[in-house]
């Protein structure tokens, strides 16, 4: 047992736990909660989120995704699993993504309640404050997955490359910026007219963040190394509905 992994159980099992998992030690010994994911509508728990891999994460999404693509979704009853998860909570991801009103990681990955950490800001970037909670998730929390999920048509990707100006949403498109001046090419036209420009920009805007992570977050970089979890990105496409897992 890793360093890291002490020093979350020791979180968990002290005052921070009450706050962020709930503390619950109520959803252990109920049988009929132990059987989550996939296929299944039960939630999330200490025992089934242990039980989960980095990779098994991963595919968990991919096969909500296609489920919901191809109108198969679960149609669970958020209320039970409300009333399973109100006292504790053991999501096996973190996704971060856009606002866009557009992706709905509970919709568009047919995940329910207590399954996933979901960490939103215009163009799907990060920064301290996001890292930090990303830490919380997988390091004190347990999360096995960070997935960086971006989406096509996205505005704040467009602001960026158009440069627009507008209170505090400047400096929230500055953190866009890299992304967009590491986009070569496309010299006839760098703005939000061109689709090809803005989707090229968008994905390598997933790229940059994925790496992001791993060279500002030394907690979930060493997570990452030790095999604790998987750190990926993706692309939602709102034309569709589609999730392509590009990174890795
Ligand atoms: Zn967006």
């Amino acid at each position: 047992m890793t360093s890291l992994m002490t020093r979350r159980r020791r979180f968990l099992t002290g005052a921070g736990a009450a706050l962020f998992a709930g503390g619950c030690g109520c959803a252990i010994g109920l049988p009929f909660k132990l059987a989550h994911a996939g296929e299944s509508c039960a939630a999330q728990t200490a025992e089934s989120q242990a039980a989960m891999t980095p990779a098994k994460a991963l595919q968990d999404l991919k096969d909500g995704n296609a489920r919901f693509v191809d109108g198969k979704m679960r149609n669970c009853n958020y209320m039970d699993q409300v009333k399973s998860t109100g006292t504790g909570q053991f999501p096996f991801a973190a996704i971060v993504g856009c606002i866009d009103s557009r992706e709905s990681t509970t919709t568009t990955f047919d995940q329910g309640i207590g399954d996933v950490f979901r960490a939103r800001v215009a163009g799907n970037f990060v920064n301290d404050d996001i890292l930090g909670s990303l830490e919380f998730a997988c390091a004190a929390a347990g999360a096995k997955l960070v997935l960086v999920c971006g989406h096509t048509e996205c505005g704040a990707i467009k602001g960026a490359c158009d440069d627009v100006v507008l209170g505090n949403l400047t400096q929230t498109l500055a953190n866009i910026k890299p992304a967009v001046a590491a986009v070569p090419g496309f010299d006839d036209d760098r703005t939000s007219g061109n689709a090809a420009f803005v989707q090229a920009v968008a994905d390598k805007n997933v790229e940059l963040t994925v790496a992001r992570i791993r060279e500002r977050s030394r907690v979930l970089r060493d997570m990452e190394k030790s095999g604790d979890i998987m750190i990926a990105g993706a692309m939602y496409d709102v034309h569709n509905g589609r999730v392509a897992f590009a990174w890795p």
